[in-house]
């Protein structure tokens, strides 16, 4: 198969290094002993939870906002986003001092408004759906001239994320294997094209939930399609690629090794290991990599990468899992 040409490059990957590295911090990486002990490999464990605005969307939103010329950055940015999208584009556009607008319908918990709020973005609630923001996104970037910044299917986006990928690569040289979570597929995108145009033979496997795994039904329809969501601990994962999908699709297609999916229970017990045994405080999403370890749904050979991408997680539903309490969401109204 003949790679688009238009895909994105290690270039653009190294470009966005070097106009977010005075801005994203560079997380640590932690070597897991039980997870060592019981895989017999070393893992290491990459924590991007304790990236600035909790999860590594701000390393995208960062180089998408700093790849503006002047006039666009006045104009401003905008974004339809009620989780980690939302919060690392508002505080990227602070930090360069772009105005930010974030759109969501009114059915969003006024915690996640609050959030994002706190980011310093202006909130707009339209509607009672996401599509009903969209068409006042469309309506502000037609008016206004604010740009839209997407949270995965975007090159600034993706060169964002890959930087990611560089930095562990860079921080274990010895990595063979890489577990990194999948929703819309930017964070695999970037992540594996760094590591893979760094180290060749390297392995990326991505993981996603089993509930509304929209790029594995994706990648087994050899399409983008429509999923439905649907309730579950990894709330970061849910959401379709776009049926319009430019990049992340063939991206993931191209570049991923495998995609392994997790259960409720699995996802669960990933945050009570990571609590416990690692004392990291990570959402479910964030947890995946980890619960595919765990439920040895991959035997890793030789040393293993897992990324731990974000803790946005509510801390009075985290203090149940990690007690050990049955928390199915999949029960609740979403
Ligand atoms: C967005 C997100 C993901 C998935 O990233 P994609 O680029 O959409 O695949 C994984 N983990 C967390 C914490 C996220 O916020």
């Amino acid at each position: 198969m003949t790679a688009p040409v238009d895909l994105v490059t290690r270039e653009d990957i190294e470009r966005a290094r070097e106009r977010i590295s005075g801005t994203v911090r560079q997380t640590p990486v932690q070597v897991s002993t039980s997870l060592s002990e019981r895989t017999g490999v070393a893992v290491h464990l990459k924590l991007e939870h304790t990236q600035i605005t909790g999860s590594f969307k701000f390393r995208g939103a960062s180089n998408a906002v700093a790849s503006l010329n002047d006039e666009e950055r006045s104009r401003g940015v905008i974004g339809v986003s009620t989780g980690n999208h939302g919060r690392g584009l508002a505080y990227a556009a602070k930090t360069a001092g772009a105005k930010c607008i974030i759109c969501m319908s009114k059915l969003v918990p006024q915690a996640k408004i609050d959030g994002i709020r706190a980011q310093g973005a202006e909130v707009r609630i339209i509607g009672r759906s996401q599509d009903e923001a969209q068409l006042e996104v469309d309506r502000l970037v037609r008016d206004e001239g604010m740009t839209m910044i997407p949270p995965f299917d975007h090159r600034d986006v993706i060169g964002g994320q890959g930087t990611l990928g560089l930095e562990f690569l860079e921080q274990v040289p010895e990595l063979e294997t890489v577990l990194v979570p999948v929703s819309g597929g930017g964070l695999v995108s970037g992540v594996a094209a760094a590591l893979k145009a760094k180290k060749p033979g390297i392995r990326v496997v991505g993981v996603s939930m089993e509930r509304g795994a929209a790029m594995h039904a994706c990648l087994q329809a050899g399409k983008p399609v429509e999923v439905e969501e649907l309730a579950t601990l990894a709330d970061s994962l849910g959401g379709g690629i776009g049926l319009e999908n430019r990049f992340t699709f063939a991206m993931t297609r191209d570049l991923i090794d495998d995609l392994v999916l997790v259960n409720e229970t699995e996802i669960a017990e990933a945050i009570r290991h990571i609590y416990w045994q690692e004392r990291q405080i990570v959402e479910g999403s964030g947890a995946v990599g980890v619960a595919t370890l765990l439920s040895g749904k991959v035997s890793p050979n030789g040393v293993t990468g897992v990324i731990l991408s974000g803790g946005n997680i509510d801390m009075t539903q985290h203090h149940r899992i990690i007690s050990g309490e049955d928390v199915d969401v999949t029960r609740e109204v979403a």
